[in-house]
């Protein structure tokens, strides 16, 4: 069942909110600056300098992480993620937050061992005690090339899931895709899925909006889920649908070589993990 690979955005997917304004907005107060710097710099940035700004507040790198402790998360999503990889699916994370707040909500969840990938900014504490965060691409040396207005300039996710893309393809054979996001951010990588793919965008969402105002783009099939609940059946119903069809093209393939002489073209086709029993 490694064939599935269920990709979560983090921020309204995983926890029920935006995790930079958790920090910097709701519970450490740094609100008055953050507007004033809001309209003057990319995000990513203006992270990296509110981080300063609770530095300069007295505000540790504990204080960060005691807050991020008692973030909400989508009701049932711990429970679907740890079920998801029981199942044997590959699971990662493709998030415009950072690798700090991330990892620090993953492990107090007891689920970070359940993800093989985290995509997402980078950061790290300096040697005065600040937390950094820097881009996931280097946008002041160049852009990163995607031309989506909605993609952020330190962050393109529709690069992201090309490179996996073209990764299994290369390695493994062709695997499905599920994607799960909510914001604007994940619109560039719903339009890369392909025709065997799923996407899950939050209802009513800016991910949900862009994707049914450009329906004839996504080749994916369209699953939205509103609330927890919908998130985590939705996602097991897909996992299940998907083993069913995959299990049953095993036994037809099976059967074909108990019936059909091999012919080297038939042989070459088929996909390369399957195992080949007489
Ligand atoms: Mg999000
Ligand atoms: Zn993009």
């Amino acid at each position: 069942m490694a064939g599935i690979v269920v990709v979560f955005d983090f921020d309204k997917t995983i926890i029920d909110l935006d995790s930079d304004n958790w920090v910097v907005v709701d519970e450490l107060g740094a609100t008055d600056l953050f507007n004033q710097l809001l309209p003057t710099m990319p995000w990513n940035s203006l992270m990296d300098r509110m981080m300063k700004e609770l530095h300069e507040q007295g505000k540790t790198v504990k204080d960060i992480e005691g807050v991020l402790k008692h973030v909400p998360v989508i009701p049932g999503v711990v429970s679907v993620v740890k079920a998801a990889h029981a199942l044997g699916c590959d699971l990662r994370i493709v998030s415009d937050a950072n690798v700090f707040f991330i990892d620090t909500i993953l492990n107090h969840l007891g689920i970070h061992d359940c993800f093989t990938e985290i995509n997402t900014n980078p950061s790290y504490v300096d040697e005065e005690g600040k937390l950094r965060i820097l881009p996931y691409h280097d946008f002041h040396t160049c852009s990163h090339g995607c031309n989506n207005h909605v993609c952020p300039p330190n962050m393109c996710k529709g690069l992201v899931i090309e490179r996996m893309q073209e990764a299994s393809l290369a390695k493994e054979g062709k695997k499905r895709m599920i994607y799960l996001g909510d914001g604007p951010g994940d619109f560039c990588p719903s339009l890369k899925l392909k025709e065997h793919d799923y996407v899950m965008p939050r209802k009513d969402f800016p991910a949900w909006k862009l994707i049914n105002e450009n329906r004839h783009l996504i080749k994916a099939e369209i699953h939205g889920w509103a609330n927890g609940e919908e998130q985590q059946h939705i996602l097991l119903q897909i996992i299940k649908a998907i083993t069913i069809h995959e299990e049953r093209q095993f036994l037809s393939v099976d059967s074909k070589f108990q019936t059909i002489p091999i012919n080297a073209a038939h042989h070459e086709a088929l996909p390369k993990a399957l195992p080949v029993r007489y």
